[in-house]
C-alpha cells in the first residue's frame, strides 16, 4: 500500500475512535515513523516495510488511547521554535502564544536588556520564545521539577539560545543581585482547579500534576512575591484558566498593581492578566 492510502485508512480509523483532527495526526503520526515531512508522505510512491507498517499501528493505537500526539511524536512547534518534548513535562499549547505576546508588547517599553524571568518554565517554551524575538533580553527560568529543568536546558542547547534554567520554587532560585531589577516576570502557572481535573481530556490529563493543579493560588503567590523582584515600572505577565479573569485581575490590584488588564486568547476566552507595579 502507498502512503496516501495508508493515510486514508490510518484516517477513518481514528476518526472512528474519536480523535481530534485524525487527517493531521494521521499525516504528524506516518511522517515520524517514515522519518520525512508531510510532503515527502505525498510523494513517495513505495510502500511501508512490514516493520515501519508495525510501527505506525503502534502509535495508531497509542493515539487512540488519548496518548497525546506529541508525546507520540516527541516535538511541540510553539511560535516560531520547535521544542522538544517528553512524557513528565508539560506540553507546550497554543494559546499560552499570546502571553508570550503580552509579555513582548511589554518589553517594547523597555530600550535596551531587559531581565526576564519565566517561572514554571516546562519545556522553556515561553523563555525561549522571549530570547528568541528578543535577543538583547537576559531571560532566565525557574521550574520545581528537575525534569522540566534538564528538557528547558536540553532544548536551549539545541535552539542555541541563551536562556538560564533554574531549579527551584517559584522565584527562589533567582540571583538576589537581580532584587529590584527585573523587567518582566512572566508565567504559565499550573491553574486547573481540583474539582475540573478529572473532567479533562486524556491529552491534557498526561501532563504531570504538577504542571496542572493550582487554581488562583499561584497567581496569588505570583502578585504577593514578584513586586520585590521588579524595577519600578516592570511588570507582571501570568496565564489563566477562562473563568479566573475577575479573580486573578483583583488579586493584582489588591498588590498594588497598575494598569492591570485582562488580554483574551484567539477563541475570545480570558487567558492573560498583565499588571505592572509603581
Ligand atoms: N511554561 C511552560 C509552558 O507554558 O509550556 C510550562 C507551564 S506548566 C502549566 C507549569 C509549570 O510550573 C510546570 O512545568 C511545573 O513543573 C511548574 N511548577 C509547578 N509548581 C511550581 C513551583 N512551586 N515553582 C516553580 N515551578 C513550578
Ligand atoms: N491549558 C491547560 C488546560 O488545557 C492548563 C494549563 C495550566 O494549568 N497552566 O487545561
Amino acid at each position: 500500500m502507498r502512503p496516501s492510502q495508508v493515510l486514508r485508512r490510518a484516517t477513518s480509523y481514528l476518526e472512528r475512535h474519536g480523535v481530534e483532527s485524525p487527517r493531521t495526526s494521521a499525516e504528524v503520526l506516518l511522517a515520524g515513523v517514515l522519518g520525512t515531512d508531510r510532503a515527502g508522505l505525498y510523494a513517495r510512491a513505495e510502500g511501508l516495510s512490514t516493520a515501519e507498517a508495525k510501527a505506525f499501528g503502534r502509535a495508531l493505537c497509542q493515539r487512540c488511547t488519548g496518548v497525546p500526539l506529541q508525546h507520540l511524536t516527541g516535538r511541540q512547534a510553539f511560535r516560531r521554535l520547535e521544542l522538544a518534548v517528553r512524557p513528565g513535562v508539560f506540553v507546550p499549547r497554543p494559546e499560552t502564544e499570546v502571553l508570550v505576546e503580552v509579555a513582548l508588547q511589554g518589553l517594547r517599553g523597555v530600550q535596551a536588556e531587559p531581565v526576564v524571568v519565566d517561572v514554571g518554565t516546562g519545556t522553556g517554551a515561553v523563555a525561549l520564545a522571549i530570547k528568541q524575538e528578543r535577543p538583547d533580553a537576559t531571560v532566565l527560568g525557574t521550574d520545581r521539577s528537575a525534569e522540566a529543568v534538564a528538557l528547558a536546558r536540553e532544548n536551549a542547547k539545541r535552539l542555541g539560545l541563551d536562556v538560564r534554567v533554574m531549579e527551584g520554587e517559584l522565584l527562589e532560585p533567582i540571583p538576589e543581585e537581580l532584587r529590584g531589577r527585573v523587567d518582566l516576570v512572566v508565567s504559565n502557572p499550573p491553574y486547573v482547579a481540583e474539582d475540573e481535573l478529572a473532567s479533562l481530556p486524556p491529552e491534557v490529563r498526561a501532563d504531570p500534576e504538577l504542571a496542572l493543579l493550582g487554581g488562583t493560588t499561584f497567581h496569588r503567590r505570583l502578585a504577593e512575591e514578584t513586586p520585590r523582584w521588579l524595577r519600578p515600572g516592570g511588570a507582571l505577565v501570568v496565564e489563566i484558566g477562562e473563568t479566573q479573569g475577575d479573580e486573578v485581575r483583583a488579586i493584582l490590584l489588591e498588590r498594588g498593581f497598575r494598569g492591570v488588564r485582562v488580554v483574551q486568547d484567539l477563541a475570545r476566552r480570558d487567558r492573560v492578566v498583565a499588571g505592572s507595579v509603581p
